[in-house]
């Protein structure tokens, strides 16, 4: 199945490149296919270093077309960003999270955290901190058990209004974490200013950190520094042994990839979760 759903992404993204009135289209399908219930979570566990510690996953959209298959988020998210569909999108992957986590937590599951995706006009938008603050009281949340990722690029437009709102999340109970750091704008001058928790190394630097002594170098100053500010650090897109072995010796806290795991349906997680629960 998933072979054939990649062909059919394939198929998506040629005539998405290609043909105005079929991209048209998708963004139509895309605007209808929250009501339409196509979308659904998957969760990447992300494991501490401390082996005992409790999981924690990334929260990751998938939007199941009837025709296409599953199409990646790469290739939606973007569409739904350009026609004004994010925010509404985003406020059900929040609310489902919230959700989630409230039910893992009422059944007993250990599950430390949820990190959810925000894209840069969510964060910037004048109601998005005060229904994330109501989301986090009605389902009694307001400890850091969700956690949202910031691109660096929600930074760029306004750096002031982004910080203040990242302010203002944390205060009533969010975690906050820099997604992708290291790629694109890099915030280094005014890293120490920013209101967050959780430092993310870009995949791109953990693929050639056993092999290229420069992302090795990169990765240990981006980790030093996190640790300075007195941050966490989290390595994303971990794929092979010798990667976790020199993230561990740079003192990363936690990894997420495939090394570990792929993102996975509800029930999967909630299987691993027991399983590494009664190790
Ligand atoms: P991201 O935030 O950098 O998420 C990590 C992506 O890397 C995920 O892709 C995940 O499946 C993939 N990944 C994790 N470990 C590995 C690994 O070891 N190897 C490789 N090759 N890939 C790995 P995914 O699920 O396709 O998501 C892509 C992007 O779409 C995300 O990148 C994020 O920027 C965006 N996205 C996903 N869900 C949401 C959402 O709910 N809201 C928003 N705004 N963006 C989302
Ligand atoms: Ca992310
Ligand atoms: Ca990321
Ligand atoms: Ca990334």
């Amino acid at each position: 199945r998933a072979k054939s759903s990649g062909q059919a992404v394939m198929h998506y993204s040629e005539e998405l490149e290609g043909d105005t009135a079929v991209r048209l289209s998708l963004v139509e399908e895309l605007r209808s296919a929250l009501e339409r219930s196509q979308f659904h979570l998957v969760f990447q566990p992300r494991l501490h270093r401390n082996e005992s510690a409790a999981l924690s996953a990334e929260v990751l959209l998938r939007w199941q077309h009837p025709t296409l298959g599953t199409v990646p988020p790469a290739k939606f998210i973007p569409l739904a960003e350009q026609h004004g569909l994010i925010d509404a999108i985003g406020d059900w992957v929040l609310a489902q999270a919230c959700q989630q986590l409230a039910s893992w937590r009422k059944a007993g599951l250990p599950v430390a955290q949820l990190s959810v995706n925000v894209s840069p006009t969510q964060l910037l938008a004048d109601d998005f901190f005060s229904r994330t603050a109501a989301l986090l009281a009605t389902w009694q949340i307001e400890d850091g058990g969700i956690e949202l990722e910031v691109t660096e690029s929600s930074l760029v437009h306004d750096v002031v209004k982004a910080s203040q709102g990242m302010q203002r999340l944390r205060e009533v109970g969010c975690h906050i974490a820099i997604d992708d750091f290291g790629v694109g704008f890099s915030a280094l001058s005014y890293l120490n200013r920013l209101p967050f928790d959780t430092l993310k190394v870009d995949k791109s630097f953990v693929d050639t950190i056993h092999l290229e002594p420069s992302s090795k170098a990169i990765a240990a100053a981006i980790v030093a520094l996190a640790k300075s500010l007195d941050k966490a650090v989290v390595a994303e897109g971990v794929e092979i042994l010798e990667q976790v072995a020199v993230l561990r010796d740079l003192g990363v806290d936690e990894f997420q990839g495939y090394y570990f795991s792929r993102p996975l349906a509800k029930e999967d997680f909630e299987r691993l979760v027991r399983r590494s629960h009664c190790k």
